[in-house]
């Protein structure tokens, strides 16, 4: 399918479902920003933005669920296309994201154009993850470049973009999954959860960061601050 001027508007089944898993510990402006664009520039229907339980490649969150989703409600709490999805939390165990994907293909059916977005640094770590070869059954996916994290990727993983590459958004668009689009969003900002970890242990502003909703609500759980974490252990 070519999209031009002349064609008609996508229906809601033409347009693009986005997973977009994390961590969250916590959701910050490079997620949320990266999730806005993404609506702006592709046709999108909606972007799931789903906490993981237990990563499966990683330690365990600073804060607990609970609180990783509470916050990322507040975070979209305004922007209709953006939900907060919290399948992961009510499945126990690690959260795979073949698992995660299988349940949306399942929710949408199987002609839904559906992708998964992660940033250039989750994509490098695509070689570990469980059950890989069948994500691209399931979904396209979206990567998005993200400044300071620039290292190259593998042979495997450039065998896999001179198999499934695209270079135009519209190609997703016209088939339920299978295809890798590279973006790099207007916006793109090098801020990390680490970071905002990083400047609330040594209380230091994280203002600008995240929206003031989340900072409120984490300032007043105590999260990320050095007594909390102690209390923690
Ligand atoms: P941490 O610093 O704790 O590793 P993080 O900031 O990388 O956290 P995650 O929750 O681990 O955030 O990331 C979820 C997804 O969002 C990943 O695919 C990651 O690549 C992507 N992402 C995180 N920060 C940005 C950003 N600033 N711009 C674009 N994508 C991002």
């Amino acid at each position: 399918m070519v999209i031009s001027a002349s064609n008609p508007p996508l229906t809601d089944t033409q347009k693009l479902v986005l997973m977009y898993g994390g961590t969250f510990d916590p959701i910050h402006n490079g997620h949320l920003r990266s999730a806005l664009e993404l609506t702006q520039v592709l046709p999108v229907m909606k972007v799931h933005l789903i906490p993981c339980q237990l990563p499966p490649h990683r330690g365990q969150p600073g804060a607990s669920p609970q609180d990783r989703l509470a916050m990322l409600r507040l975070a979209v709490d305004p922007e209709p296309l953006l939900q907060a999805d919290d399948r992961e939390l009510q499945r126990p165990g690690p959260s795979w994201s073949i698992d995660t994907l299988a349940e949306l293909r399942k929710e949408y059916g199987p002609e839904q154009p559906m992708a998964m977005v992660l940033g250039w640094d989750a994509f490098l770590g695509l070689p570990t993850w469980s059950r890989k070869e069948r994500l691209l059954e399931m979904a396209h996916l979206i990567v998005i470049a993200r400044p300071g994290q620039e290292k190259p990727a593998s042979q495997e993983l450039l065998n896999l973009l001179s198999r499934n590459e695209v270079r135009a958004g519209e190609a997703l668009n016209s088939q339920p999954a299978g295809r890798i689009l590279r973006l790099a969003l207007p916006s793109a900002m090098q801020v990390s959860a680490t970071y905002i970890r990083r400047l609330l242990a040594q209380q230091t502003s994280v203002r600008y960061l995240l929206p003031d909703a989340v900072i409120d609500y984490l300032l007043s759980q105590g999260l990320y601050c050095p007594s909390h974490d102690s209390e923690q252990e």
